[in-house]
C-alpha cells in the first residue's frame, strides 16, 4: 500500500515561543487540518508544508524538524525573501487578485514569477524525500499550482489530486496573468483536480481549451496522453464540530455576558479576513442605506462586524484597513447614540467559543462577499444555529451560495436589493426560519468536511485505477517476438490497418499522404501472402482509398464504415444512411471555412469534414472549438456525431464507426490471429470490437483500449514488414 502525502503552503501548526524562548506547538484548528487530520496522521503518511517560522541557526531548524516529524509533518524551509515574493508577491498580489476578479489589482512582476517557480521546485524536493511510485499525493490551493507537474516528471506514475480552494476566474479573466500557460501545465500534471463549484470547473476547462488547445469530454482531457479528470466538490465544514460548540458551557455563559451588555436589540453578524475579496466596505455602506431608508430600526438592531488581520504587509491590505475604519467610524458617529452603538467593530480574531456564542446571538448572518471560493463562515453561522431560528442572507458571489440556496441570495453590487434583504431578513417569520434553516442544516450536515475528504480521495483512486487500465504497455522486443510466433504459426490472420497516422504521417493537405513507394510495396507484398487478410480501415473517402491502394490484393472501409470493398467485388454502401442533415450542417461549416485562412471543407458520402491543419496555429484549435460546441448542441436532435481527429473535426451519422465494420470482418473469416493498429480515436472502436486476445496496437500516445502501443509509422512499418517477410511455410493440411 502506498502513503497518502498532503501538501499545502501552511503546515497544520502554529510554532511560537513561549516567554522562556521554548517552542510551542499548536495543532491548527482549521477545517482542512480536521479534514486530513484522519489522513496524514495514519502510519507513514504525512503532511508537507511550510512551517510558518524563520530559523535562527541550524540547531533551531533541527529542533522544529524533529517536532514536525513527530506528528507526522515535514517542513518546507523559506527564507523571509521567499515569502516576501512567492507567497506575499505571487500568490498574494498576483494570482489572488486575479482569481478573484479583482485583475486591477494584479502586479505582474518577473522576480515575483520567478520566486514563485523556485519555491514551487522547493517544495517538489521536499515531496521527492519522501515520496516514490505508489504513493497518492494531495496538492492544495493557489500557492503550489506549478506542483503537479513538477512532480509529475520525477514521478510519472504516481497519483497526484489537486485542489483549489479559491475561484478559478473566467478565462476572459485568467488570460491576463502573463504566464497562464505555464501555470495550466503545472496543474495539468494532476490525475484530478478539484474547484469548489460547477462554474469554477467550467472556467478551468474553458481556460484550458483556449489556451491549451485541449478540449476536454464530460470534464476529462487528454494531456500527453494522460486523461486528467476535472470535477466539482464543493466543501464542507466540521459540522459536529460547530454544532457541539454552540452547546457548550463556554459558549453559554459568554452568550448570557454579551447579551446583558447588548440589552435586546436585534444583531446582526459578519465575520471576515480583512480581504478586498470580502466585500467589507461595501457592506457598511449598505448598512449605512438601510438605517437611513428604514429609520425605524436607529437603536433596535446592530451590526456586529469581525475583522480578522491578514496579509497586513500587503499594500492593498492596508489601504483597505484605513478605508474601513474610516467608514465605520462614519457610520457610528452619524447614528450612534448613548445607549446605541449601530456598529460593534472588532479587528482582531476570536477563540472559537466567542464565534459560537456571536454565531447563536446573530438574529441575521450577513455574508456579501464580492467573490469567495466557498466561504466556510456562513456554514459555521447555518451549523451553530441550534433552536434554528435566524436568517443567512448571502452573496451569490461565494461558492457556497450553490448549496445554500434556501438563504436570501443577493449580488452584493446591488446595494439597494442588499438593503432591503436586511429587511427581510429581519422581518421574517420565525417559522418561515425554521423551515430554511432545517433544510441548510440538513445539507451542511451531510456534506461536511470528512465527506469531502472521502469524495476527493475516493475520485483520485478510481482515476488512478482506470487510467492504469487505459494505459497500453509499450510493444517491446519480448512481446513482438510472441507476437510473431503466434502469426506464424497461423494460417487466417485479418491484418486491420488505420491509414492517416498509422501507415503514413500527416501532412499539411490530406491529398499529400499518399502511399510513398515504399508502402505501396510493404501492402503490396503483405497481401501477397493470402494467409493474410489486409483490411484498410480508415476514415478517408472511398476514391481516394480506391485510387491509392486499390490495385493491391487488400479490402477496404471508407468513411470509418459507410462503404466497403471485399476482395473482386465493387463498393459497397454498408447500411442505408440518412443523408438530409447535410443541408442544415454545410452552410454552418461554410461560415467557419469563409472566417478562417487555411481552413476546408471536406465533402464525403456521408459526413462533412472541416480540416484546418494548415490554419496558423491557435486560430485553428480555437475555431474547432467553437465548431464542437457549436454542433453538439444540433448533434443530439439530428442523430449525429461530431468526431475530433488529428486537426480536423468531422460530422456524421451516429450510426457509423470502424467498430461495427471490424465486427462483419470478423464474421467473414474464420481467423486465428486478429492484428489491429491505429493512432486515433475513431480507432479505438475497431480495439474493443475485436476479441480480447487480439493484437491490439495504438500508434502514438499511450491512452487507449489498445493492449499494446507503439511509438509512430516507422515501428508500424517495422512491424508490418516482418510480417510480410515471414517465411512460415504454410501448413501441409491447410491447402
Ligand atoms: N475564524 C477564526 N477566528 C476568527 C474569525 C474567523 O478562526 O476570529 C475562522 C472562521 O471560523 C472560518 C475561517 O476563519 O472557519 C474563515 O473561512 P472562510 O472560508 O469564510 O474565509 P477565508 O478566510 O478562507 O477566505
Amino acid at each position: 500500500m502506498g502513503r497518502t502525502i498532503i501538501i499545502s503552503n501552511r503546515l497544520p501548526v502554529k510554532i511560537q515561543k513561549d516567554k522562556d524562548d521554548n517552542l510551542v506547538f499548536k495543532p491548527s484548528e482549521g477545517g482542512l487540518a480536521t479534514g486530513l487530520g484522519s489522513i496524514y496522521k495514519e502510519g507513514d503518511n504525512v503532511w508537507i508544508g511550510w512551517p510558518g517560522m524563520y530559523f535562527k541557526n541550524k540547531e533551531e531548524q533541527k529542533e522544529v524538524e524533529a517536532e514536525l516529524e513527530k506528528e507526522n509533518m515535514r517542513g518546507v524551509s523559506l527564507t523571509p525573501e521567499e515569502i516576501k515574493l512567492y507567497y506575499e508577491g505571487f500568490s498574494n498580489e498576483t494570482l489572488w487578485p486575479t482569481f478573484h476578479y479583482f485583475n486591477q489589482y494584479a502586479l505582474y512582476k518577473k522576480s515575483y514569477w520567478q520566486a514563485y517557480e523556485k519555491v514551487n521546485k522547493k517544495f517538489c524536493e521536499a515531496v521527492l524525500k519522501v515520496a516514490r511510485d505508489g504513493d497518492t499525493i494531495w496538492v492544495h490551493d493557489y500557492q503550489l499550482l506549478l506542483l503537479p507537474d513538477l512532480i509529475r516528471k520525477e514521478l510519472p506514475h504516481v497519483s497526484i489530486g489537486f485542489f483549489l480552494h479559491i475561484p478559478f476566474p473566467s478565462f476572459e479573466v485568467f488570460r491576463l496573468l502573463p504566464w497562464r500557460r505555464q501555470l495550466l501545465d503545472g496543474v495539468l500534471g494532476s490525475d484530478l483536480i478539484g474547484f469548489h463549484t460547477y462554474d469554477d470547473m467550467r472556467h478551468f476547462l474553458s481556460a484550458v481549451s483556449r489556451i491549451s488547445y485541449i478540449s476536454n469530454q464530460n470534464g476529462q482531457i487528454t494531456k500527453d496522453g494522460r486523461t486528467v479528470v476535472i470535477d466539482a466538490f464543493p466543501m464542507g465544514i466540521d459540522y459536529d464540530k460547530y454544532s457541539n460548540s454552540a452547546a457548550s458551557p463556554g459558549t453559554l455563559s459568554r452568550e448570557v455576558a454579551y447579551r446583558t451588555s447588548l440589552g435586546d436589540q436585534k444583531l446582526m453578524l459578519s465575520i471576515d479576513r480583512l480581504d478586498y475579496s470580502k466585500g467589507i466596505p461595501a457592506r457598511l455602506q449598505i448598512f449605512d442605506l438601510f438605517l437611513e431608508k428604514y429609520p425605524q430600526y436607529q437603536g433596535k438592531v446592530s451590526l456586529m462586524m469581525v475583522v480578522v488581520p491578514s496579509r497586513d504587509k500587503v499594500g492593498k491590505y492596508k489601504d483597505l484597513k484605513q478605508e474601513v475604519d474610516l467608514l465605520v467610524g462614519r457610520i457610528n458617529g452619524k447614528y450612534g447614540t448613548v445607549n446605541w452603538t449601530p456598529l460593534h467593530y472588532f479587528y482582531r480574531s476570536f477563540p472559537l467559543e466567542d464565534l459560537s456564542a456571536f454565531y447563536r446571538m446573530a438574529d441575521v448572518g450577513l455574508v456579501t462577499p464580492m467573490r469567495d471560493g466557498m466561504n466556510l463562515v456562513c456554514k459555521e453561522f447555518v451549523a451553530s444555529k441550534l433552536d434554528q431560528t435566524g436568517v443567512l442572507i448571502l452573496s451569490e458571489m461565494a461558492g457556497a451560495s450553490k448549496e445554500l440556496s434556501e438563504a436570501i441570495i443577493v449580488n452584493p453590487n446591488d446595494k439597494h436589493q442588499v438593503r432591503d434583504a436586511i429587511k427581510q431578513a429581519l422581518e421574517m417569520p420565525q417559522d418561515e426560519q425554521v423551515k430554511h434553516m432545517e433544510i441548510m442544516q440538513a445539507t451542511i450536515k451531510k456534506f461536511n468536511i470528512h465527506h469531502w475528504v472521502n469524495l476527493f480521495m475516493s475520485r483520485l483512486n478510481d482515476v488512478h485505477d482506470k487510467q492504469l487500465k487505459m494505459s497500453t504497455k509499450l510493444l517491446d522486443d519480448k512481446i513482438e517476438k510472441s507476437m510473431m510466433k503466434d502469426f506464424e504459426k497461423s494460417d487466417c490472420r485479418l491484418l486491420m490497418l488505420d491509414y492517416d497516422g498509422t501507415l503514413t504521417s500527416f501532412t499539411g493537405n490530406p491529398e499529400d499522404a499518399r502511399p510513398d513507394d515504399e508502402l505501396v510495396e510493404l501492402i503490396g507484398k503483405l497481401a501477397e501472402d493470402d494467409r493474410n487478410k489486409v483490411l484498410v480501415i480508415s476514415g478517408r473517402d472511398k476514391d481516394t482509398l480506391q485510387k491509392w491502394l486499390g490495385d493491391l490484393n487488400v479490402e477496404f472501409v471508407a468513411e470509418h464504415g459507410v462503404w466497403a470493398r471485399r476482395i473482386d467485388e465493387g463498393w459497397m454502401m454498408t447500411d442505408s444512411l440518412d443523408n438530409s442533415w447535410k443541408e442544415d450542417i454545410r452552410p454552418i461549416l461554410e461560415i467557419y471555412v469563409n472566417k478562417t485562412p487555411g481552413s476546408l471543407l471536406e465533402e464525403k458520402d456521408f459526413s462533412l469534414v472541416w480540416h484546418y491543419r494548415r490554419v496558423e496555429t491557435g486560430l485553428g484549435e480555437l475555431r474547432a472549438r467553437e465548431i464542437i460546441s457549436h454542433m453538439k448542441y444540433l448533434a443530439v436532435n439530428m442523430n449525429l456525431q461530431v468526431l475530433e481527429g488529428n486537426k480536423v473535426v468531422e460530422v456524421k451519422n451516429l450510426e457509423v464507426n470502424k467498430g461495427k465494420a471490424a465486427s462483419k470482418w470478423l464474421e467473414y473469416y474464420d481467423t486465428d490471429f486478429v492484428f489491429a493498429i491505429g493512432d486515433d480515436w475513431t480507432d479505438e472502436d475497431t480495439f474493443k470490437a475485436v476479441p480480447q486476445e487480439a493484437y491490439t496496437v495504438k500508434v502514438g500516445d499511450r491512452r487507449s483500449a489498445a493492449r499494446f502501443s507503439v511509438n509512430d509509422t516507422k515501428d508500424v512499418r517495422r512491424l508490418l514488414r516482418q510480417m510480410a517477410e515471414s517465411k512460415s511455410p504454410v501448413k501441409a493440411d491447410k491447402s
